[in-house]
């Protein structure tokens, strides 16, 4: 084939697939647009997942008239004059892409005006192609309908996600944004019904309860504001030389809401960043956040954060991505270091108890001056998940080597127990609020009365599962709980299936559903604890090949439900407890790995003894 230029058509259909990977991009892109223009009131309404309808109006400053086309052509926009003006964006867009790849990739209609025109003009696109112009009435401001997405790119359209996948993620990305201009108003439907509707005072705290429930927001703690400045006081393990810290700094503000330790989220896809009004998505800043809950949250569980970094525009290139979702800073460790800091004095401020008596861990983070705080976090705060026994065995765990924490590594192992099964124990008491003391045919048993209580309910609720048989409880009074629109989209799919494993729930207004039965093998646990963990395992979505979202989900909820360490349990209890573990087919570990119980031998407890 010989060498050809391509057409403009073609070229801005190939650009288009960078700015525009799915629905959610085009909303994304309108969205800026709004923020740009000076909105203070979005509304979104999109039908199919995006596919169907996108559309997007604003009460901004509108496009004049005789700039209508040109706002569709390719690198054409009203916010960037020079080279120069590239070093310190401050306006969502700049590259001057979206409408004309938006516009490329489907059939469009924007009305818009602008306050000082008469009338507003609409123009309506195919392809990219200007169809039709005409003068009409309307508000001041731009209203945006993007249709029949991808209808002329094929291949695009084949690789959509489903029109969950495709809501959810316009959800949380329009969560994101109501968060960061909380004094804009903010609405989103689907398919004509309202997800998210924000009231647009300003207060950010409002905002979050509108995305996250009031009972989440409440919870959350404010960053102690700050400024720093990007400067030389950094402990610097490594000179860089390219990262030369100017005198007198640059200010860096780091501000917004974190999570209190003990609410925690099972990924780490609620911890949100903004850097200068832009939502960034950058590993290094969400790490930098996760440390600062070193030692106060267990691993495995994550923080709920909305962050916001404010520094000069010189200091952050944004013109990293056409999607402008990654950005480059200029003092790297710099930022990292102050949003770390940030959130970690927020955290001690907020509970005395976090702090050291003898050391104010006001500057934080060195791994040794962590570790001595968590040497006392055990006994002063009842902590949620209470590590078992310091044994770090890979899964499952022999029994009869547990003998090893008593400080004799290379014990001979005794013979494992007969079977897989237990023998039947004798309870003969409690220790630390945590664990049960048996005694056994072949010695002492420890049992770790939160896994064991996993185990048993878990295997429990499987068979009932497995059998069709999962009776439900109905609660006298229903339970309401509060999740955020993307978790109310997967909520809402999943109802009928949850009610096969014995959830009775139902929707009850926006972000907001009303559990009304619990599977009746979990009566006594608190419903609106084994919903979210229900709902977390769904949002996980983690089905490795030899497991079934029932059992993922199974999982988390009897990991909520189960007996907490820190409780106290009657003799009875325990005895009820122990039966039942006896009666599981694999008692040694619960249904995460860890061990239930630790063994020790006749043999073994004679040697320790010095008998032998
Ligand atoms: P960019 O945002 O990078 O400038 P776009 O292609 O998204 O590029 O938009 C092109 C131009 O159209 C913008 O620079 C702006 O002048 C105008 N524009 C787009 N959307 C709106 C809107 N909602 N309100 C007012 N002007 C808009
Ligand atoms: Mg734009």
């Amino acid at each position: 084939m010989p060498i050809r230029v391509l057409s403009e058509q073609l070229a801005s259909q190939i650009a288009a697939g960078e700015v525009v990977e799915r629905p959610a991009s085009v909303v994304k892109e309108l969205v800026e647009n709004a923020i740009d223009a000076g909105a203070t009131a979005v509304s979104i309404e999109v039908r199919d997942g995006g596919r169907a309808l996108i559309q997007v109006a604003d009460d901004g400053s509108g496009i004049a008239e005789s700039e209508a086309e040109t706002a569709f052509l390719r690198h054409a926009t009203s916010k960037l004059e020079s080279a120069a003006g590239l070093e310190a964006i401050r306006t969502l867009g700049f590259r001057g892409e979206a409408l004309a790849a938006i516009a490329s990739v489907s059939r469009l209609t924007i009305v818009t005006r602008t306050a000082e025109a008469a009338a507003g003009v609409r123009l309506q696109l195919t392809g990219g192609v200007v169809q039709s112009r005409e003068r009409v009435g309307a508000p001041p401001g731009t209203v945006i309908a993007v249709s029949d997405l991808f209808f002329n790119t094929p291949a695009r359209l084949k690789f959509l996600k489903s029109a969950t996948a495709e809501r959810r993620a316009i959800d949380e990305f329009v969560s994101r944004y109501a968060l960061a201009y909380p004094h804009m108003r903010w609405r989103l439907a689907h398919n004509g019904r309202i997800a998210l509707q924000t009231g647009g005072d300003g207060d950010l705290r409002a905002a979050l309860a509108d995305v996250y429930g009031v009972e989440t927001a409440r919870a959350l703690l404010p960053i102690r504001e700050t400024d720093e400045y990007a400067a030389p006081d950094l402990p610097a393990p490594e000179p860089s030389a390219e990262e030369e810290p100017e005198p007198g700094g640059a200010p860096l503000r780091v501000s917004g809401y974190v999570s209190p330790p003990e609410l925690q989220r099972a990924n780490r896809s609620q911890i949100t960043l903004f850097v200068n009004g832009r939502w960034v998505h950058d590993q290094q800043l969400t790490y930098a956040v996760i440390e600062a809950y070193h030692t106060l949250i267990p691993s495995g569980r994550y923080p709920l954060a909305v962050i916001f970094i404010t520094l000069p525009p010189e200091d952050v290139d944004v013109n990293v991505h056409p999607a402008k979702a990654e950005v480059r800073f200029r003092r790297p460790r710099a930022v990292f270091g102050a949003v770390q800091r940030a959130v970690r004095r927020t955290l001690l401020d907020s509970d005395p108890l976090r702090r050291l008596p003898d050391n104010p861990f006001d500057e934080p983070a060195g791994p040794a001056r962590a570790l001595a705080g968590d040497a006392f976090a055990w006994w002063r705060r009842p902590r949620p998940e209470p590590e078992p026994l310091a044994l770090q065995h890979p899964d499952p765990l022999p029994p009869a080597q547990a003998g090893e924490t008593f400080g004799r590594p290379a014990s001979p192992p005794t013979p494992p127990l007969g079977g897989a099964r237990l023998p039947i124990l004798r309870v003969i008491g409690q220790v630390g609020a945590a664990y049960i003391i048996a005694e056994g045919p072949e010695g002492l048993f420890l049992i770790d009365q939160h896994a064991a209580h996993e185990r048993i309910l878990f295997e429990q609720m499987l068979a009932a599962a497995a059998a069709r048989a999962m009776p439900t409880q109905q609660l006298v009074a229903g339970q309401a709980v509060q999740v955020t629109p993307a978790q109310a989209a997967l909520l809402e799919e999943r109802l009928d299936w949850l009610a096969g494993l014995g959830f009775l729930v139902e929707p009850f207004g926006p972000g907001t559903f009303l559990v009304r039965g619990v599977p009746a093998l979990l009566a006594g646990a608190d419903p609106g604890r084994a919903l979210w963990a229900a709902v977390e395992a769904l949002e996980a979505d983690e089905t490795p090949l030899r497991d079934t979202l029932e059992a993922a989900v199974l999982r988390r909820v009897c990991k909520a439900a189960a007996v907490k360490a820190g409780q106290l349990l009657s003799q009875a209890e325990m005895e009820t407890l122990v039966r039942q573990l006896e009666a599981c087919e694999v008692p040694h570990t619960c249904p995460h790995g860890r061990p239930t119980l630790i063994h020790l031998s006749v043999a073994q407890l004679a040697r320790q003894f010095g008998r032998t």
